[in-house]
């Protein structure tokens, strides 16, 4: 045989193994399948990492080489990997929260009212400190037409001697504001021992940016019962932002806002960097509302309205700020909160370019902003 015709045959030789391994390949993607059913059956989780440790150890011990351990234990751990995503559909093309084609944009209920339509304000103060700071809060926004009332009740502080939030007893003053005002309400949740006690009471769960990647909590969410909203993590990636959104979707839960507020960079004005992008990328990759927190992006009051029109023109669904009563003793952000005046100020400021943020928010005549 001539060198040319050896290195056919051995092409050849190659070919037929490649088609016999992607069989093999397939065939096992079917077995996993059954297995699958098989557990579902008997109520066992999916993935097994015990059994995909003991398979591997299996394949060592009678690897007759000469592929190192290393290498084999790799392309099983990939194999077995594939696998399930394939199963549960998890690989990034076939995201659940990913858009696809032509999908229209996902809209739901939260509380009373719809998100993922016109432009909405999620807006209160950053803690809910008092009946009176709630309530006059409550009041007032929904005098200014806003439908969203936010407040936390367990606070993710950077340090543990700061104000942690009232807890319970903030919880049932923001839902009580709420409901008194027709709006919908929206608190944080830090733990999955809270979950079902904050989705009882509230319309909303928030997961916090120190959060975003708690997958228990995450997990937990799938099954509350309630729309969650999923703030991207100070320095999480897009595809970091929507892997946690498929932990809530993956576990039973579809009703999911993302919200950009603001990634960690080198810039030291703000308190984090708006990034427009993520919303407008956001807006494309997914069919999910997506909302933007001015406030803890910018960390300070004064450019508010420019970061929101940017947000709106990118596409958001939504704008989060916060507002305070009294934001100078507000025990939480104080320094980013705006006091009621300059929130009509922001909505001024917003109004202009936005004709269609007209029908959401627009003062009512005559309603008193009288506390409790
Ligand atoms: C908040 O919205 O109350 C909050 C703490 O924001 P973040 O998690 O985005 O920092
Ligand atoms: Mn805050």
């Amino acid at each position: 045989m001539s060198k040319q015709g050896a290195l056919v045959a051995l092409r050849g030789q190659i070919d037929e193994l490649n088609s016999k391994l992607l069989e093999l390949l397939n065939q096992r993607i079917e077995v996993a399948r059954q297995i699958r059913a098989e557990k579902r059956l008997l109520g066992q989780a999916v993935y097994d990492p015990e059994r995909e440790l003991q398979m591997i150890g299996e394949l060592l011990e009678c690897n007759p080489g000469p592929l190192p351990p290393a290498i084999v234990a790799h392309l099983f751990r990939e194999i077995t990997r594939t696998t399930v995503e394939q199963l549960e559909g998890a690989d990034q093309r076939t995201l659940r929260v990913a858009r696809k084609c032509g999908e229209p944009d996902r809209i739901f209920k939260v509380g009373p009212h719809l998100l993922g339509e016109g432009p909405v304000l999620v807006s209160g103060p950053c803690s809910v400190e008092s009946e009176e700071q709630i309530f006059k809060t409550a009041r007032f926004l929904r005098s200014r037409g806003v439908r969203f009332l936010r407040g936390g009740s367990w606070k993710a502080r950077t340090s543990p001697y700061e104000f942690q939030g009232l807890g319970r007893r903030g919880l049932t003053l923001l839902a009580a504001a709420a409901h008194e005002s027709g709006m919908a309400s929206v608190t944080e949740v830090v733990d999955t021992r809270h979950v079902a006690e904050v989705a009882q009471a509230v319309d909303m769960l928030q997961v916090g940016a120190r959060n975003m990647q708690n997958f228990e909590l995450l997990k937990e969410l799938g099954g509350c019962g309630k729309p969650v909203l999923l703030k991207r993590g100070m320095s999480a990636t897009l595809d970091e932002l929507l892997n946690a959104a498929e932990y809530i979707a993956s576990h039973g839960n579809q009703e999911i806002a993302l919200c950009e507020r603001g990634i960690r960079t080198y810039e030291r004005q703000t308190r984090n960097t708006f990034d427009t992008s993520a919303v407008a990328l956001l807006r494309q990759m997914t069919t999910l509302p997506v909302l933007a927190d001015v406030s803890h992006a910018a960390g300070r009051k004064d450019i508010l309205a420019p970061l929101a029109r940017a947000a709106l023109a990118a596409g958001a669904q939504g704008v989060m700020l916060e507002v305070h009563p009294q934001p100078e003793i507000a025990r939480s952000d104080a320094q980013q909160q705006l006091d009621f005046p300059a929130f009509d100020a922001f909505l001024e400021a917003l109004e202009a370019p936005l004709a269609t943020l007209d029908a959401h928010v627009k003062p009512p005549a005559a309603m008193a902003l009288v506390g409790r």
